[in-house]
């Protein structure tokens, strides 16, 4: 793989003479890994795990995970290692059974909001969100396939996000960066880099940063990252952070066999050093007392676009959810169905008052008359419930459902959860002598499956 020579200058003035073992590692087949879904998945394999991740490890080569239905059903995600980090920057800097307010500011495809999700207690709220509009989608449908009801989405520029000044206690800004550290990952990152989109990158990240910064809470934590090794990128974003008056840097404790490079703000995984691939990291503690949310509940504590489901409906949605008694439900003006978690319900009124393109709460699916459809979502929850009729699937048959086609299988009539080693997969309905298949026609798996 040939790199472009300003690439190569910045590098061998980062490393010096560690510069060839730097260039040797990129020439190497990237590592596989991947981190389970502790909630779904709690009896994981503990070999080959990330230093840094419990909940993750390393595979010795890379599967078709389409062809794995665990992998459909949310049991893990495929993520790169270095990334991981971002759970141990968490660890060290904020008190993670506190019910806590989080933002992942440029959330897609929402690798990082399943590793927050699973980081947080259960009684946070953590909003995912994400500006382009066509991204929005996988990020729904990978947070709906992790499965936890405190999540939610929203599809804002980060400049949007103003009414909520002092919000937050923790935001994530993975920032769109040039993506040095993925080129031996995605050879495409390599075309498109040139110094000038370097230069872009750094001035989008200092306006996301300045956007994002007012938003947290006296004493916030606010974690920067980028997959990239540059200066103009990584060390100007974070010097603007500090020189902002408002923020200082909070020193991570990283053992020194986990190869992490301590920089002057931030830490910097290097492929030669880390089996993973390039990332940088930085976290910052908001340092001034300004800025307080305020809002006012009394005036406006009703949420503007859902009402509360009616009385004579609750029943029979209540026993759809393992534990109904936690959540409120509400109906929207299209008619479908939202489960909103008891404890953070205030909370989650606010942010339908403030934000006009969200998705709140768990969806749970609408009522056709007195019949309640139950959403693909809610089939994919943590949250649903396990007295609910279960149709258990060999792989193969799994496998079929995931593409949609028609199972040929004796079931009994009614709504069936599928689940492929006792994880929902989606619904079927059973009509006696056949089934209906209610897998999204946008999820289906596309590929031809081997025989
Ligand atoms: N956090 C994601 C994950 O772990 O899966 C990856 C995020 S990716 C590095 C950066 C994201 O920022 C992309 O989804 C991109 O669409 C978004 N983005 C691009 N321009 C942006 C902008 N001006 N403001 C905020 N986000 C932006």
């Amino acid at each position: 793989m040939q790199f472009p020579h300003p690439f190569i200058q910045e590098l061998q003035a980062q490393l010096g003479n560690e510069y060839a073992d730097f260039e040797a590692a990129l020439q190497q087949p990237p590592p596989v890994s991947i981190r389970y879904n502790s909630v779904k998945f709690p009896d994981f394999p503990t070999q080959d795990t990330v230093k840094w991740c419990a909940e993750a490890r390393y595979l010795p080569v890379r599967p078709v995970f389409t062809l794995d239905p665990l992998f459909h059903a949310g049991a893990y995600y495929v993520q790169e290692a270095s990334s991981m980090l971002i759970g141990e920057a968490l660890k060290q800097t904020v008190d993670l059974t506190e019910p806590l307010r989080v933002l992942d500011l440029c959330a897609a495809p929402g690798g990082k909001t399943t590793l927050l999700a699973s980081a947080l207690s259960s009684d946070s709220l953590l909003l995912a969100n994400e500006v382009i509009r066509s991204r929005v989608m996988i990020l729904k449908e990978n947070v709906q396939k992790w499965g936890f009801p405190n999540v939610h989405v929203s599809n804002h520029d980060p400049e949007d996000l103003g009414k909520l000044g002092g919000f937050f206690d923790v935001i994530l800004v993975d920032a769109p960066c040039s993506g040095e550290g993925l080129f031996r990952k995605d050879p495409d990152a390599v075309e498109e880099w040139s110094p000038e989109n370097v230069q872009t990158c750094a001035g989008r990240q200092k306006r996301i940063l300045g956007a994002a910064m007012p938003l947290l809470s006296a004493g916030g934590i606010l974690i920067y990252c980028t997959c990239t090794y540059n200066d103009a990128e990584n060390r100007d974003s974070s010097a603007f952070v500090v020189n902002s008056g408002q923020f200082e840097e909070v020193r991570l404790h990283l053992p020194t066999d986990w190869g992490i490079t301590a920089k002057m703000l931030g830490y910097q995984c290097y492929p030669h050093k880390v089996k993973g691939e390039g990332f940088f990291l930085a976290v910052f503690r908001k340092t001034t007392q300004s800025d307080s949310f305020h809002y006012n509940m009394e005036k406006n504590g009703r949420p503007r676009s859902f009402k509360p489901l009616h009385k004579k409906q609750l029943s029979e949605i209540s026993r759809w959810l393992k534990e109904p008694d936690d959540f409120s439900f509400y109906e929207k003006p299209n008619g479908d169905v939202i489960a909103l978690l008891e404890n953070q319900k205030e909370d989650l009124i606010i942010l339908d008052n403030l934000l006009f393109a969200k998705g709140l709460g768990l969806e749970m699916g609408s009522f056709k008359g007195t019949d309640f459809i139950p959403s693909h979502a809610l089939a994919l929850s943590t949250a649903v419930s396990d007295k609910l009729p279960r149709l258990e699937l060999s792989e193969s048959e799994a496998l079929q459902f995931l593409k949609k086609e028609n199972l040929m299988l004796d079931a009994p009539k009614g709504w069936l959860l599928v689940t492929y080693q006792g994880l929902g997969l989606g619904w079927v309905k059973g009509l006696g002598n056949r089934i209906n298949n209610y897998l999204p026609k946008d999820w289906r798996i596309r590929m031809e499956i081997p025989e």
